[in-house]
């Protein structure tokens, strides 16, 4: 049968159902190990999973990971390894991603400049430290009576790094590009630390 309808689609090798080729994690084969691909620009034979813990873990007790790959090694995959692995180079990416769009002048750093960029309609997405206290709910709100949707992610002393301060509690994303993608990520990075 021909299947046009899925042809940029790949199955999990974890549950074994079908996904856009975008939203699932790539591993690639190098040498004897495994290593994610998450932007899946390696070469190489590759597998594709769902990012999140259960199928990762999923992929390893079945054998499917190591057969798509036809690996030979003995050296046990680790579900555990594989998925903090990918996590942080989602994590890395999501970095990246503030960084270019700090470059771009495309963030609103901090609850003041925050409440501006809802106050213009600006904001496309609202990402708040897990730690932040104080006006979170109150931003949160209002980016959310907006239909923009809000991310909890790292600390405020981790997203204050990134920008060379103490803390940071509040980024506002205005640019929608870069939105979508740290969303992806972000989801990401969290789904596959969750092993439940
Ligand atoms: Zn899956």
């Amino acid at each position: 049968m021909n299947e046009l309808a899925s042809e940029g689609n790949r199955s999990c090798v974890g549950c074994r159902q079908r996904d856009e080729r975008e939203v699932l994690l790539r591993f690639v084969a190098d040498g004897s190990a495994l290593a994610p691909d998450i932007r899946r620009r390696k070469d190489g034979r590759g597998v594709s999973v769902h990012p999140r813990y259960r199928c990762v873990d999923a992929a390893v007790r079945s054998g499917a990971l190591r057969r798509a790959l036809s690996l030979t090694g003995e050296q046990n995959l680790s579900a555990r390894e594989l998925s903090s692995s990918a996590a942080s180079q989602y994590a890395r990416r999501a970095e990246g991603l503030l960084a270019s769009g700090r470059r771009a002048r495309k963030l609103a750093l901090g609850t003041e400049a925050v409440r501006t960029a809802i106050g213009t309609h600006s904001i496309q997405l609202l990402l708040i430290a897990g730690d932040a206290e104080g006006s979170r709910d109150e931003l949160r709100d209002a980016a959310e009576r907006l239909g923009r949707s809000c991310l909890v992610w790292n600390t405020k002393q981790e997203l204050g790094r990134l920008f060379g301060r103490a803390t940071l509690s509040v980024v506002g994303i205005l640019d929608a590009g870069i939105a979508t993608e740290l969303r992806h990520v972000v989801r990401c990075a969290t789904e596959l630390a969750e092993d439940a």
